[in-house]
């Protein structure tokens, strides 16, 4: 096999780049509501590292790269990034993860910069439903940043909706009316129990999920463009799709595809393992091309073969928005 591939004979082509561990939201499920304590700015990657990273990363076999935080926007010069991720000949897709909140004023320029589409993260259509999930974000300025999206080209635009039981699950057939009405792209994820909150978050499954959306008509199963673990559908009538993201009740790690690095320079092989290489460090010290690959191609091989969330085994060192989820 050509490129990279694990000890499970997993091909492994995509890489997501968090830039930053900042972000202008606190969503409840994701960050307490004093914040996390932030790396400093001499421990984040500078650009010229992350583009390093990528290139050498590219010569062993990533194809695909997703750029998410934190909130990737909050961090300065964005767009820079982007333009310098696409010069990477043999990366052939650059996709962004964001809150959506700064996109309206980015969208365009990202585009021009290379970036081909985007997944916005929504979990809510009520204003203030996402002023208490958020702790005070504006709705009105991540509804702006999905039109924008979709305006200038980011195709297909993604919005992702993680299904937590009592604070949004009354708005599935909301959600998946926007998928005839407006032709929106809606997934619904999941919520994965992570750090403190591990023992005591119910579950609200994807066949809980299918079972609320059965009365707006029969899913369709349909192919859609992504590198990820979803499985998508169609309502009668629908531009839009529904995918499905089951990190939970039905694991996908046997095609897991993908590697992660975190704004401070660290390689973890599984977002759910607190496993992970130091690049920053070696690249500070004048590490060669040579030795990049070596410490790439070790995290690749010790990627385990699943998570083990099922048995309790949940990361305490990092908040998903410290990894770059
Ligand atoms: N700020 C960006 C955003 O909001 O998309 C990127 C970072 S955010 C950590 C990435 C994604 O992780 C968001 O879609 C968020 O909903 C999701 N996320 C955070 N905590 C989660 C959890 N416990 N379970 C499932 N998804 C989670």
């Amino acid at each position: 096999m050509t490129g990279l591939s694990d000890s499970f004979q997993r091909p492994i082509d995509y890489l997501r780049i968090s830039v930053t561990d900042r972000c202008n939201l606190r969503c409840i499920y994701c960050m307490p509501a004093e914040g996390i304590q932030l790396m400093s700015h001499g421990d984040i990657l500078s650009y010229e590292e992350i583009h390093t990273i990528a290139e050498a990363a590219a010569e062993l076999g990533i194809k695909k790269v997703r750029i998410t935080g934190g909130e990737p926007l909050v961090r300065a010069g964005l767009p820079k990034l982007v333009q310098m991720l696409a010069k990477i000949k043999a990366i052939d897709d650059i996709s962004l993860t964001t809150n959506g909140t700064l996109l309206a004023h980015y969208a365009a320029e990202l585009k021009s910069a290379g970036l081909l589409r985007v997944n916005i993260s929504l979990d809510t259509l009520k204003p203030d439903r996402f002023k208490y999930i958020t702790r005070d974000g504006n709705l009105g300025d991540v509804l702006a940043g999905i039109e924008v999206a979709r305006s200038v080209g980011l195709n297909p635009t993604k919005i992702n909706v993680v299904v937590m039981p009592g604070i949004n699950d009354d708005e599935l057939l909301d959600f998946a009316t926007k998928t005839i009405k407006d032709g929106w792209h809606v997934r619904f994820i999941e919520h994965m129990p992570f750090g403190e909150e591990a023992s005591t978050s119910p579950l609200f499954s994807v066949n809980e999920m299918r079972q609320r959306l059965a009365v707006l008509g029969e899913l369709e199963p349909c192919s859609f463009k992504g590198n990820g673990p979803a499985k998508y559908f169609r309502l009668p009538q629908a531009k839009g799709t529904i995918g499905f993201i089951t990190p939970v009740s039905e694991h996908f790690c046997f095609q897991c595809n993908r590697l992660r690095l975190t704004a401070d320079g660290k390689l973890r092989p599984c977002l759910l393992s607190e496993e992970e290489i130091d690049l920053r460090q070696s690249l500070r010290s004048g590490m060669s091309s040579a030795k990049l690959k070596r410490l790439i191609k070790k995290a690749v091989a010790s990627k385990p073969l699943r998570h083990r969330l099922a048995e309790g085994c949940v990361p305490q060192d990092r908040s998903f928005s410290q990894v770059g989820g």
